[in-house]
């Protein structure tokens, strides 16, 4: 009985680490980090899950959901790993497992191009978006909102698309939200960046809590792209 057990648990962890398929879950509107193009996923966070997965043996599907579902469906199993440009917070980690840190940024200040608006656009009457559930979020109930600095509406979307849309439209003045997509987003759209705001945030790769099998193959798979170089590589086509 005993060999029996000793030979399932030796199959199932074979099995676990070789030809295993993981769901992925991102929010595809975070270029360069996360977006679809021509119907295909791209940018550096599918890069790196999938050559983290080649490296350690594993295969990904992608799945996109709006950014403030993707804890939700990770707690509740719909997901195996998150990673979507998402910051390690005291908040987030109390709830799931986060690998080493991969990257690090700031918040930014976004307005359109043909505007004369700087940071003073988050004073006052003025209009600023988010996306919901997002650190951009949090900074600005919690630094503008609360402290009543800021005193027009303050408006959540779902995804930095349609922020930047209602931008351009001049439904809102200003959006907050992270500085290197910030960038990406200003270089395809007529919007440009006016403010860093230093938050220095780092992202991770999530895990349910508890996976330490899966957290520890993404760690090593990190640690193995940066020794060989490939990280480098990343970095380089995406940024
Ligand atoms: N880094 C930010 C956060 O974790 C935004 C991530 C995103 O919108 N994809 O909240």
């Amino acid at each position: 009985m005993k060999k029996i057990l000793f030979v399932a648990f030796v199959l199932l962890t074979v099995g676990f680490l070789f030809g295993a398929k993981y769901i992925v879950g991102v929010s595809a509107d975070f270029p360069p980090f996360e977006s679809v193009e021509n119907g295909e996923f791209v940018g550096f966070d599918i890069d790196l899950i999938k050559a983290i997965g080649e490296e350690m043996g594993f295969e990904v599907e992608i799945r996109d959901m709006s950014f403030d579902s993707l804890i939700a469906a990770l707690v509740s199993g719909n997901l195996d790993i998150v990673i979507s440009g998402m910051t390690i917070t005291q908040e987030r980690a109390e709830v799931v497992s986060f690998s080493k840190p991969y990257w690090t940024a700031d918040q930014s200040v976004v307005v359109r191009e043909d505007s004369d608006f700087n940071v003073t656009v988050l004073f006052g009457k003025r209009n600023v978006g988010v996306q919901t559930g997002t650190t951009g979020d949090l900074w600005v109930e919690e630094n503008l909102v609360e402290t009543k600095i800021l005193t027009g509406d303050f408006k959540r979307y779902d995804t930095y698309v349609l922020a930047m849309t209602d931008l351009i439209n001049k439904n809102i003045d200003a959006i907050v939200l992270d500085a290197p997509v910030a960038e990406g987003f200003a270089k395809v759209r007529p919007v440009k960046v006016v403010a860093i705001l230093k938050t220095y945030e780092d992202y991770g790769i999530a895990v349910n809590k508890g996976n330490k099998t899966l957290l520890a193959l993404i760690n090593e798979g990190i640690e193995r792209l940066e020794a060989s170089g490939k990280l480098d590589e990343l970095n380089l086509k995406h940024f």
